[in-house]
């Protein structure tokens, strides 16, 4: 098989380290390969940051940050409104780099336009940064006022790295910080593409910088940095622990987190069961099962469950697996061998411990079907531990009290869904499951308005629109006192 499409790149593919507006070689000159999953092709080798290029790309960042902090809101708006409408016209070519980082069909790319939506946002969403002022104390202005860190690091993921990209920079630069960004060594080519766009709106030297390695090297010395004062990271929960270990170890920098899932949904009998199959079984399929918010846990009411299980099949196996370059291709491959290999281990144990009834067996390449297991015992590793693929169990619950039971009995809290057409019921359950977010009748987050983020092992902290920026800004408190008052401290 061959990379057809790398012909309809209109530049040769960018694979340097981009420090202070410029693109260079890392320090040691040391590459790292990214591969087609598709053809199983090398498509770049790509510059490897390790601590020396870290530390470059932090000077840069602080070197910068005094004027890009100064400029204001306004100034810093102009500058993201510009890179905003780069990103649409750069909608073609990050959608092919995209889809050859990480296999997702390219049918499903709906990123540029996703990222060119928050910068146009934080462009105006930074004015939400507002501090109080009291004279309740007599004598006392006091003023509260939200402040940048200064260098911010980000640290982002493969499965979806321009979402992942524009969700933290953003919000970020809006706020006054300048950044440090490190991609996923799976997947760096949209977030290096991404610097030429920041180029061409004129952004100043330093104030971004995006580095390309991996965890170990770059992105501990990036947790561990002492010129870093807020790292946000989006990734698995066990990164998580070490990127908060290395935080505590080195400067107790601010550290937002938004980490792994294992998501119920749980499906009572009065719901409207054609709509819940067909999104449920979108939600564990989009991707290839990529996805943090997944519903790779469903529990389904008794009474209904032969019914729902019918439609959930019908339209999970539903699939048109091919290239991902192929707009007609609906089922990509897993990004690498190493998720490819992980995924079977889960199926080897779904098939001991559960009982399987759909997909299981796998494709050519790091293709895995869409994959149904039934009746799986709870304490089974298959429904505790994240698989991210297209492989969901199928439970049953009776009552109210077990299904809350069984959706919470999990160390993961991202997100759950509800399908209930009981309004009562429906609150009762939003109030009961334990998760960041609870989502009613549906699987995803759609409104823009919403704080997204996880309780328990999937993360600190919310993203979303405006709660993005809390992620960016400290508190300070400012007090000026009159000199005609007294006071039993002079
Ligand atoms: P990962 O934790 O392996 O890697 C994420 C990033 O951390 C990569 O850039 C990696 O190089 C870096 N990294 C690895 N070890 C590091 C270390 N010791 N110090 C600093 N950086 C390090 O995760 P992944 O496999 O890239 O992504 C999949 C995971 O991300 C899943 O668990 C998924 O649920 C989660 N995720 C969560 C959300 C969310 O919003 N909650 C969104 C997307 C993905």
């Amino acid at each position: 098989m061959t990379v057809t499409l790398t012909a309809k790149l209109s530049e040769p593919i960018e694979t340097r380290l981009f420090i202070n507006n410029e693109f260079r070689e890392s320090a040691n000159n040391k590459t790292f390969e990214v591969v087609y999953p598709y053809t199983q092709e090398v498509i770049a080798n790509v510059q490897e940051a390790d601590v020396q290029d870290v530390d470059d790309a932090v000077s840069a960042a602080k070197a910068a940050y005094p004027a890009w902090r100064d400029l204001g809101v306004e100034k810093r708006g102009e500058y993201l409104r510009k890179v905003s409408k780069l990103f649409l016209e750069a909608n073609d070519e990050l959608a092919q780099l995209e889809t050859l980082c990480t296999g997702r069909p390219i049918s499903q790319f709906f990123d540029a336009k996703l990222s060119s939506e928050r910068f146009r946002y934080f462009a105006d969403g930074a004015w939400s940064v507002q501090g109080t002022a009291s004279t309740n104390t007599p004598g006392i202005l006091s003023m509260t006022v939200k402040e940048p860190y200064g260098v911010v690091g980000l640290i982002i993921p493969w499965n979806f790295p321009l979402i992942m990209f524009s969700m933290k920079v953003a919000p970020a630069l809006a706020a006054g910080n300048t950044v440090v960004l490190k991609s996923s060594e799976k997947a760096p080519l949209t977030s290096i593409y991404a610097a030429k766009l920041f180029i061409k709106a004129n952004f100043p030297p330093g104030v971004i910088n995006i580095i390309s390695g991996h965890g170990t090297s770059s992105g501990s010395a990036l947790a561990s940095h002492m010129s870093v004062r807020c790292l946000s990271f989006t990734g698995s929960s066990l990164t998580g622990q070490k990127i908060q270990a290395a935080a505590a170890k080195s400067n107790l920098k601010h550290v937002h987190m938004e980490l792994g899932g294992k998501s119920p949904a749980v499906v009572f009998s009065d719901a409207n069961l054609e709509s819940a199959a067909a999104q449920t079984q979108f939600s564990i399929r989009f991707n290839s099962g990529q996805v943090c918010i997944a519903n790779s846990r469903i529990y389904v009411q008794e009474s209904v469950a032969d019914e729902f299980i019918k439609l959930f099949r019908e339209k999970f196996a539903a699939i048109t697996a091919g290239d991902p370059l192929d707009p007609s291709t609906s089922h990509g491959p897993q990004i690498d061998k190493l998720q490819y290999n992980r995924i079977q281990e889960y199926l080897r144990i779904g098939e001991k411990e559960g009982s399987l009834t759909l997909g299981g067996d796998a494709n050519d390449g790091f293709f895995i079907k869409p994959t149904i297991f039934e009746r799986v015992p709870e304490e089974s590793r298959l429904m505790r531990e994240e698989v991210f693929g297209p492989v969901v169990t199928i439970n049953t619950f009776q009552t109210e009290e077990e299904a809350i039971e069984k959706a919470n009995n999990t160390e993961f809290g991202l997100f759950a869904s509800v399908f209930t057409k009981d309004l009562d019921r429906a609150l009762r359950m939003s109030r009961a499951l334990e998760a960041g977010v609870v989502a009613v009748n549906c699987t995803s987050p759609s409104s823009k308005d919403a704080a997204f983020g996880g309780y328990k092992m999937s993360g600190t902290g919310r993203e979303g629109y405006l709660y993005s920026i809390d992620n960016f800004v400290q508190t300070k408190t400012i007090l000026i006192k009159s000199g005609e008052m007294g006071g039993i401290w002079g």
